[in-house]
């Protein structure tokens, strides 16, 4: 895996008020304590967020969001920026998740620009790309994946490679107990860091993290971890209970 440091990200989603975030962000500071070789990041809800930060500040978990919109300020009802993110203790935010193309119209334009207000902000970025089913069935797999990081992340110009993740999250994985194959997931993987050398360069696509989003738990994660361009996960379900949650970052 070269020298890229493995990254274990827990999507909260639409769950926890602020009481149990808050919660569950101390028991999971708590059983990471010493923990070295993997960053961890959680990503509350944004009410979540600032409260959250501040119970794990002084500890080894990132805190991020789940989405960012792309102006720096003004009238946007209902939107938040990537300062504002910065300015309640989020050093990460998940762009471009399926749910959010599925059911909020994002696109690949959209994950553009919010992927580039992110990185400007000094926010490290995780594009989601993935195919569904449909697109799997029809053998578009490969099609789907290099437009969406042609076009997601075009005209980019991260200045480290750990400011940029890409998340692979097959959309008939995410949330339905089916987990891409270890094979399916390094094929995915692998086909998505030659489309990065393509738009980024090579030097920069080496060293950027992939990681496998889609029903990953406790007795799957050390599998995937096997492969060589998996460089960890994005984890939904699992990630709401640390103490399922913490069995998937000691992979
Ligand atoms: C996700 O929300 O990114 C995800 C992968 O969910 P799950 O782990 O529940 O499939």
């Amino acid at each position: 895996m070269g020298e890229r440091r493995p990254l274990i990200a827990g999507n909260w989603k639409m769950y926890k008020t602020c009481a149990e975030a808050v919660g569950a962000a101390r028991r999971l500071a708590e059983l990471t304590v010493g923990i070295q070789g993997v960053d961890v990041m959680i990503a509350p809800a944004f009410t979540a967020l600032y409260p959250v930060a501040e119970a794990v500040r002084d500890t080894v978990l990132i805190v991020g969001a789940q989405d960012v919109f792309w102006e720096e300020q003004g009238a946007y009802t209902g939107e938040v920026s990537a300062a504002m993110l910065v300015s309640a203790g989020c050093r990460m935010v998940i762009i471009g998740h399926s749910e959010r193309r599925q059911f909020f119209g994002e696109s690949d334009d959209t994950v553009n620009r919010k992927t580039k207000a992110a990185l400007t902000q000094g926010l490290m970025a995780v594009v989601c790309v993935g195919e569904t089913e449909a697109q799997r069935d029809k053998g578009l797999t490969f099609e789907v994946l290099e437009r969406q990081v042609a076009k997601g992340l075009a005209d980019m110009a991260p200045n480290r490679a750990d400011d940029l993740v890409v998340a692979y999250e097959p959309v008939w994985a995410i949330g339905t107990g089916k987990t891409a194959t270890v094979d399916q997931a390094q094929e995915a993987h692998a086909f998505i860091r030659a489309q990065l050398g393509k738009c980024l360069g090579e030097a920069l696509a080496k060293s950027i993290r992939i990681l496998y989003g889609g029903s990953v738990k406790p007795d799957n994660i050390g599998q995937l971890m096997t492969m060589a361009d998996v460089d960890g996960a994005l984890v939904g379900g699992a990630s709401l209970d640390p103490e399922t949650f913490i069995r998937i970052v000691r992979f």
